[in-house]
């Protein structure tokens, strides 16, 4: 049985979102199929009538400075936006977090559009946009809007966006700016297994020794990506010592709702890890925005 009627291949994001908007039946987008062809294949997806191809359209693949901003088109894969010296100079944590996605075949395909598009609250390159505090053009018939990432996802695996008329263009990040840094690690089991048992990523801009802005994201710590908006108020102002961590700790331990995955880890074992997770990332961060 084939897995798709048809398969369209725009070379414009217009004529991406005409096209799904004019399919016979359901239809979605595809970018490097790493989730959706599997899904599809292994019956885990209701039946689609027209897959619409994003990765030749030029503007989705774009990776450049714009203004005051970095732009990553949804369809650049994670590869490439590892190894971009544009990504290495504003976005250390989304290196990091692209850089540990799968293996090398994965990373090669898979792009970065579609790791946020599948919603799920622990996808590496997810978690790094959200601390990065990223912007997403999402384009329909009626035009283009930017929207705030964490606006983005309403549950696990389910976008706040209607991919059978919508697609994420690409994202938005401002410009690293002097005595800010980010990083991002993750726990995880042996590469290759498609998820980590927790990540954590964190930007923030010193002012000496005071924590001047903070963003910082843990995933799985909800069932959408998690900003720790609290432990961020926290610490904003603050020297960062060991009395002002672990206060934001506390706080992000009340705030965060931790999950049990069936094949990763408990929510309980998940509560006992983020703790150092968390000290690493911060204190790399730290360090590197000296
Ligand atoms: C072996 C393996 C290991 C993996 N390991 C990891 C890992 O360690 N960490 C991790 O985070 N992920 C991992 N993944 C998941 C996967 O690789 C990523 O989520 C990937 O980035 C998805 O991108 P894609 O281009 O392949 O998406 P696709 O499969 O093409 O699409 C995924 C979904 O997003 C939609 N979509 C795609 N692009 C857009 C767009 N621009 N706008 C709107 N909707 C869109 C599709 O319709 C579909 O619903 C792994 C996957 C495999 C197979």
């Amino acid at each position: 049985m084939n897995l798709w009627q048809e398969y369209k291949r725009p070379t414009t994001v217009a004529d991406a979102v005409k096209s799904l908007a004019a399919a016979s039946g359901p239809a979605l987008p595809i970018a490097g199929g790493t989730d959706l062809l599997l899904d599809l294949k292994q019956g885990n997806h209701s039946p689609v009538h027209t897959l619409v191809d994003l990765t030749f359209i030029p503007e989705m693949s774009a990776l450049e400075l714009r203004g005051d901003e970095l732009f990553i088109g949804a369809a650049v894969p994670v590869n490439r936006v590892a190894l971009d010296p544009l990504t290495a100079a504003h976005a250390q944590a989304l290196v990091e977090a692209c850089n540990l996605i799968a293996g090398p075949q994965v990373r090669n395909t898979a792009t970065l559009g579609g790791n946020v598009a599948h919603a799920l609250p622990a996808a590496d390159g997810t978690i790094a946009l959200t601390a990065l505090d990223a912007q997403a053009e999402v384009a329909g018939v009626s035009g283009s809007r930017r929207m705030p990432f964490t606006s983005l996802f309403l549950g696990p695996g389910k976008s706040a966006i209607d991919k059978t008329k919508e697609i994420i263009v690409g994202f938005y990040l401002a410009r690293s700016i002097p005595h800010s840094a980010s990083c991002f690690k993750r726990i995880m089991r042996p590469q290759g297994v498609a998820l980590p048992i927790l990540n954590c990523a964190v930007w923030l801009e010193r002012a000496g020794d005071i924590v001047k802005d903070i963003h910082i994201a843990v995933g799985p710590g909800g069932s959408t990506p998690f900003r720790a908006t609290e432990a961020e108020s926290t610490l904003r102002e603050k020297p960062l010592t060991e009395e002002t961590f672990a206060n934001a700790l506390d706080v992000l331990l009340g705030q965060a709702k931790f999950r049990t995955s069936a094949r990763r880890a408990s929510a309980d074992y998940r509560r006992h890890i983020v703790g150092g997770l968390f000290k690493d990332v911060l204190d790399t961060a730290w360090k590197r925005a000296e």
